[in-house]
């Protein structure tokens, strides 16, 4: 039996964790779960897997979440409030495998907690390893922890890897589903509208990343991502736009020979992948229908359309504190335009405008990324006046 903590559980990654751990009661037991602010759900979450152990990002919501744990008449679990709490059970003894499912910077420091105590680390927050990729790879030499990617790509490339020896990768082939906009002429993009860009033609996701899928800076990030995760260079990961989303990425090898990794798209597969890993169980995900495939299409991204591509390649040039500032400046972007402060092809000229003004310094420490990040945020809410 492997116990758990769910950092994040309210999300969508952390939703299908509860149902991997659900279809799988019989090896994964529940010990905490976290979230940022979601009470309601979280007292419905605890009332259906009785954690030992309750993290609430926000403080102020803890007395909601007493009154929702009473209205369901269970048992109040012990609740540990702010960043600190959430580091507590990312690294707290009792736990074998820390999903890391937070949204945004603020999975940071949960997940460098669970890295740095040698968990298990199933990741989900993409944001942690491109702040802090260097860092978390080097802690987790030192601690012995495994970090197991649950990004759909990310989990694919580790399956594909699986068939050769490191030496013998040529490259990696993250596949990227177009976005929205894969067909609309690049004239268009400054017409185009917060609802627009928030319809996903395939994942349904969080708002950020669904906005990030559509600029393709979600890909880019991907890169930086799969750079620290299987330590390789950027210039051995190439994107591929895929828009039917069934091969989830690739890996080719000297020899020529290319192996792809496929299915059906339904987080449930590497979120279990992840928790089960080396092994392989039976899942509840539909298995991909060959008879509805009736082709797979590829095509490099347009640079043109979808500048974040080059900009994140950019960052992981510039090294250092640089790609934290990509995700910093990228976040604020993304929220401007949500706000309809900006235009959608703004987003690239905000990142690009922030990332050419920063002074890259070594990010050794949580410090030296977040004071990165706090600069990165300042001057892109600047960038309007
Ligand atoms: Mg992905």
């Amino acid at each position: 039996m492997k116990r758990l903590a769910v950092v994040g559980s309210t999300g969508s990654i952390g939703q299908n964790t509860l149902r991997v751990v659900e279809h799988l009661s019989d090896r994964f037991r529940i010990f905490a779960l976290a979230a940022n602010s979601a009470v309601d759900r979280l007292a419905e979450q605890t009332a259906a897997f009785h954690p030992a152990v309750v993290g609430i990002r926000d403080g102020g919501r803890v007395d909601e979440f007493v009154i929702q744990c009473q209205k369901r008449r269970i048992s109040i679990p012990e609740v540990v409030t702010g960043e600190e709490g959430l580091r507590q059970i990312a690294s707290a003894p009792e736990v074998d495998i820390v999903v890391s499912a937070a949204v945004g910077a603020a999975g940071l420091s949960p997940t460098y907690s669970a890295v740095a105590s040698g968990k298990t680390v199933a990741l989900a927050n993409k944001e942690a390893m491109v702040v802090a990729g260097e860092l978390l790879r080097k802690t987790a030499e030192k601690s012995g922890a495994r970090i197991i990617p649950v990004d759909s790509e990310h989990s694919a490339v580790d399956q594909c890897l699986r068939s050769g020896r490191k030496n013998e990768v040529r490259r990696l082939i993250l596949t990227a589903s177009g976005g929205p906009f894969r067909e609309t002429r690049v004239e268009q993009f400054e017409k185009i509208s917060p609802e627009e860009a928030l319809k996903h033609p395939v994942w349904q996701m969080g708002k950020r990343i669904t906005v990030d899928s559509a600029t393709l800076m979600n890909k880019g990030l991907e890169v930086i991502e799969a750079r620290w995760l299987f330590d390789i260079p950027s210039e051995k990961i190439d994107i591929m736009v895929h828009p039917q989303s069934i091969v989830h990425s690739m890996v080719e090898f000297v020899d020529g020979s290319v192996v792809a990794q496929l299915g059906t798209a339904d987080m449930r597969q590497p979120i279990q992948y992840a928790l089960t890993y080396p092994e392989r169980l039976p899942s509840s995900v539909p298995h991909l229908d060959w008879t509805t495939v009736s082709r797979l299409d590829f095509a490099p991204p347009d640079p043109k359309k979808f500048p974040c591509i080059s900009l994140a390649y950019r960052a992981i040039e510039m090294s250092g504190t640089a790609p934290a500032v990509l995700n910093a400046a990228d976040e604020v972007a993304v929220e401007l335009f949500l706000e309809r402060k900006i235009v959608f092809s703004d987003i690239p000229n905000l990142i690009a405008s922030t990332l050419e003004a920063h002074k890259t310094k070594i990010a050794d420490s949580l410090e030296s990324v977040t004071e990165a990040d706090s600069w990165a945020r300042q001057r892109a809410c600047g960038w309007l006046s």
